[in-house]
């Protein structure tokens, strides 16, 4: 079995406006909805995946839009703060063109660890970065009639998690998950697993003294790492348990099963598994074409259809 953790998995993230999330994500940004569903939790709120074909983890990004009931969120401690995409060599240049031309915030590429990146906002204020890594990212992009193989982002490159001090965190990347220190530039370390080749990277930015992030609108509610199956979802439970952390018990998610804890640094951390995947209830052809419920919620699909934004 393998014991370690094989990356991010997916990242879950709040939003408003439904239309303008499923917009940006499918146009501009040229990912694939790979499900339409609905909060499990809150029924009238959607749960939007968007992804690579299949929705491969470690490309999973996903959204609740709570339309005009949210809060404007903060980026803070205590907090993922940049959702980091890998784009091809080459591609910054088209991608700055495309948010200029579609009123996106941007900042000018700049560098890092060796590396340059692009860092934008979505329409809720979600704080990303495209960086180019250092070595090819071979994954195989969705690709739309705007956005093409040579520019399309891979999937995800690095997650950066804000803390006033990055012990606790870092010992549970280190000594939990199986992730080593790579390298560090000024308050930024970046943490890698040798488990997996991409999405591998989790960077902790310390900034005491920094006021607490809010999670609301435009900020990330959790992020959720791989594992490849039940068996060790469940070794894990019993590694965190022996840590004195709480942590909830399996969850059935229909694409994934999941538990979820508190890192001490405070962000929501998933585990969730690499099984059944996104095409258990439809074909990888139709994927996110129609509105799926989980069994609880099918008698009320008439009136559920009814209520929820439209997006087309
Ligand atoms: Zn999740």
């Amino acid at each position: 079995m393998d014991n370690n953790i094989l990356g991010i998995h997916h990242i879950t993230a709040i939003a408003g406006d439904a239309k303008r999330n499923y917009d940006f994500y499918t146009r501009i940004l040229g990912l694939r909805l790979v499900k339409k569903t609905v909060n499990f939790d809150d029924p009238q709120t959607y749960h939007f995946y968007f992804g690579d074909e299949v929705g491969t983890p470690g490309s999973i990004l996903t959204f609740f839009p709570w339309g005009d009931r949210v809060k404007p969120g903060r980026r803070g401690t205590k907090q993922v703060t940049e959702i980091g995409y890998s784009v091809p060599a080459g591609s910054l240049d088209f991608w700055k063109n495309r948010f200029e031309a579609n009123g996106i915030i941007y900042n000018n590429p700049a560098e890092k660890f060796g590396e340059k990146y692009l860092t934008f906002l979505d329409p809720d204020g979600l704080k990303f970065e495209l960086t180019v890594a250092k070595e090819i990212d071979t994954r195989t992009p969705w690709t739309t009639d705007e956005v093409g193989s040579e520019h399309a982002t891979r999937g995800f490159h690095h997650v950066t998690i804000t803390t006033e001090k990055m012990d606790a965190t870092a010992r549970i990347l280190t000594d939990i998950f199986g992730y080593r220190l790579l390298q560090e530039e000024v308050n930024r370390y970046r943490f890698i697993t040798d488990s997996t080749p991409y999405a591998n990277l989790v960077d902790l930015v310390e900034a005491p003294g920094e006021a607490e992030g809010l999670v609301a609108g435009g900020s990330v509610h959790h992020v959720a790492f791989s594992v490849p199956d039940e068996a060790t979802l469940m070794h894990f439970r019993e590694k965190i348990i022996a840590q004195g952390l709480h942590i909830t018990e399996k969850i059935d998610r229909n694409y994934f099963y999941s538990l979820y804890f508190r890192e001490p640094g405070g962000v929501l951390f998933e585990i969730a598994t690499n099984n059944p995947g996104f095409a258990v209830d439809e074909p990888v052809a139709e994927l996110g074409s129609g509105l799926k419920l989980p069994s609880q919620y099918e008698t009320h699909r008439e009136h559920l259809e009814k209520v929820l934004p439209q997006l087309d």
